[in-house]
């Protein structure tokens, strides 16, 4: 069995962000981490092949990023967690491309590896549009198992089981392979990297696509072939102070008169 997994890098989820006067996302000013929600993905894939006979009965999984130079450090990461390689995706064409484009490239290079089975984080902690896994599963008429918060894969049969997870209850799903699985972060705790891990990530093999690799013209994509553009932005509004409700015999009353007035209640 094949597993790919989709790894992003973005700005430490911490870190203060600033957008350049081209109104996109500066970089440059934060440091640079694997996407927390992706780290699930990749513990996934890592626990689908231990509870299959692991490595030695053949299953293996490849990473995949599309991103700048220095994504590298993301699937490094994801390397040193235990996956066996990793894609990048590199083209300074590809700087400012819309999520429609992302989808685009990341289909193009799935397709090229044909799968078993991919997986994915459910967002990206940077622009959050949580659309790609979708996107993914539209270009490729792949089926697509969304907020997996369990799944089991049964290599014989070729199927996945999951369980999805909503506002109002838990939905069982079941796909034949291949299929793209997103999971949420409930679904296992991320292992450290090993320094044994971490000093075999360095030997283990990234291999670089560019867009003629997979057949782009590179005026389809980044700013100029983006389907979308971001016009304006502002700061979120301060919060007010709030309505700080003295207790002097009246509390009670006072905190439902509140509510009340708010339509809470
Ligand atoms: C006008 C415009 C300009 C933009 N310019 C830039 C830019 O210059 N540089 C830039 O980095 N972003 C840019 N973006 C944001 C970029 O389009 C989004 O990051 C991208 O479309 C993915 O959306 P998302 O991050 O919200 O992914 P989501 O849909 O929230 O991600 C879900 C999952 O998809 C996978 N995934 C998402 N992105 C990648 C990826 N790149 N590689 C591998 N797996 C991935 C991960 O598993 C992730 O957990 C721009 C967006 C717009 C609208």
């Amino acid at each position: 069995m094949k597993i790919l997994v989709c790894v992003k890098q973005v700005p430490d989820s911490w870190a203060e962000k600033k957008l350049t006067p081209a109104k996109v996302l500066d970089r440059e000013s934060a440091d640079a981490v694997l996407n927390d929600l992706d780290e699930y993905a990749v513990e996934e894939a890592l626990r689908i092949v231990e509870a299959n006979g692991g490595a030695e009965a053949g299953h293996t999984i490849t990473l995949l990023s599309m991103g700048p130079e220095r994504a590298q450090e993301a699937l490094r990461k994801g390397l040193s967690m235990g996956a066996d390689n990793a894609l990048h995706v590199k083209d300074d064409a590809l700087a400012g491309s819309d999520a429609l484009t992302t989808s685009r490239i990341l289909a193009e290079a799935i397709k090229r590896e044909n799968p078993d089975l991919i997986l994915t984080g459910t967002e990206s902690t940077d622009a959050r549009m949580s659309v790609i896994p979708a996107m993914l599963s539209e270009r490729l008429d792949l089926p697509h198992l969304s907020f997996a918060g369990e799944v089991h894969v049964d290599v014989n049969a070729r199927t996945i089981k999951s369980k999805r997870m909503t506002d109002e209850g838990v939905e069982a799903m079941e796909s034949p392979m291949p299929a793209i699985v997103t999971v949420i972060e409930k679904i296992n705790e991320p292992r450290y990297p090993s320094f044994k891990g971490i000093m075999a990530a360095k030997k283990k093999s990234i291999s670089e696509l560019s867009l003629a690799d997979l057949g782009v013209a590179p005026s389809e994509v980044g700013s100029s072939g983006a389907w979308s553009a971001v016009n304006d932005f502002a700061l979120a509004p301060a919060r007010g102070a709030g309505v700080k409700v003295t207790d002097d015999g009246n509390g009670g009353g006072a905190l439902v008169e509140f509510l009340a007035e708010k339509r809470l209640i």
